[in-house]
């Protein structure tokens, strides 16, 4: 069967993306292949190109080329544009069209983890990367009431709130100081906390917000799924919380991203399924 898509990235190794997409299309007798493609930053361009050169379906990007594949590709979607990141190109006849289903796949995610919608929610998100950009785009497009952001670096964070007042004029986004303090206010005020940073990958890295900071009345979703469960994560299910890991947004924006590439709707208990083995090997 020949390779028709794949996931670009540096590294790209930790993917489980192949494993999601290859039990949907097998699901749906699409007769392709889906690849892991380990593709430095300077040949994103030509891999782009021969891509569709060599009659490829589509592709999804990892880090580092979401936001570098923003200006490689022809056309964009309004959630790119917004996101400032791609992470799904269909080829059409030698032609590139960029979208991001991170953000849509986030709001999936929070509706079937914690059974309600993002609207009129007061959002906490930490981190100002490709991730946290394309939640609090989202965010912003649902509705919530308020979106406080914290990042270590509170300079990129103030960029991304400047980028996103391009597209939500009025948008109630606050930039929350880089302090422990100024960290635990705002956790104090929120409804929803999402880590969209790196913390945690690692696990033995401490996690942003302590116990004491968590409440039964909050909801954490932790974008990381591997660990299964980050210490923020075990801090905030100890002070009761509900709380959701990032495989449910690895699932939705993969089951956009199929829909996109084939215009059917995606077998979402298969990927699930698929998705769930992949992680727990
Ligand atoms: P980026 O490299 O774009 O951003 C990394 C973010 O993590 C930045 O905000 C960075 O802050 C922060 N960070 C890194 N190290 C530290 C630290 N020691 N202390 C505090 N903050 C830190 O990565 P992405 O946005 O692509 O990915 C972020 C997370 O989201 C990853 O854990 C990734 O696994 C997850 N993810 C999950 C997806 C899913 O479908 N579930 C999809 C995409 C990503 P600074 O600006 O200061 O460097």
């Amino acid at each position: 069967m020949p390779i028709r898509f794949g996931v670009l990235g540096h590294p790209v190794a930790h993917s489980l993306s192949p494993q999601m997409q290859e039990a949907a299309f097998a699901h749906e007798k699409i007769s392709a292949r889906y690849g892991r493609f380990e593709i430095p930053p300077d040949e994103l361009r030509d891999a782009l190109r021969l891509m569709g050169e060599l009659g490829f379906g589509g592709a999804n990007l990892t880090v580092p080329h979401k936001v570098a594949a923003l200006d490689l590709v022809e056309s964009t979607d309004a959630n790119a544009r917004r996101a400032g990141a791609v992470n799904t190109v269909i080829f059409d006849n030698g032609k590139s069209r960029g979208f991001n289903t991170d953000g849509t796949g986030f709001s999936r995610a929070i509706a079937e983890e914690f059974d309600r919608g993002l609207r009129d929610l007061q959002v906490l998100v930490l981190g100002a990367g490709g991730a946290a950009r394309a939640i609090a785009a989202q965010c912003l497009e649902d509705g919530v009431s308020h979106l406080a952001v914290w990042n270590r670096t509170a300079a990129r964070a103030l960029e991304m709130r400047a980028q996103l007042l391009g597209y939500y004029e009025t948008a109630p986004i606050e930039i929350i100081e880089s302090t422990p303090d100024a960290l635990s206010a705002s956790v104090a005020r929120a409804d929803l906390i999402i880590n969209a940073t790196s913390v945690g990958l690692r696990s033995d890295d401490p996690p942003l917000i302590s116990r004491a900071a968590f409440t039964n009345r909050h909801f954490v979703y932790d974008t990381i799924y591997r660990p299964s469960r980050t210490r923020l994560l075990e801090e905030a299910a100890a002070a009761g919380a509900a709380t959701a890991n990032g495989l449910s947004m690895l699932l939705h924006q993969g089951a956009a991203a199929f829909t996109l590439w084939t215009s059917r709707p995606a077998p979402l208990d298969v990927m699930r399924d698929a998705l769930r083995r992949a992680a727990s090997a």
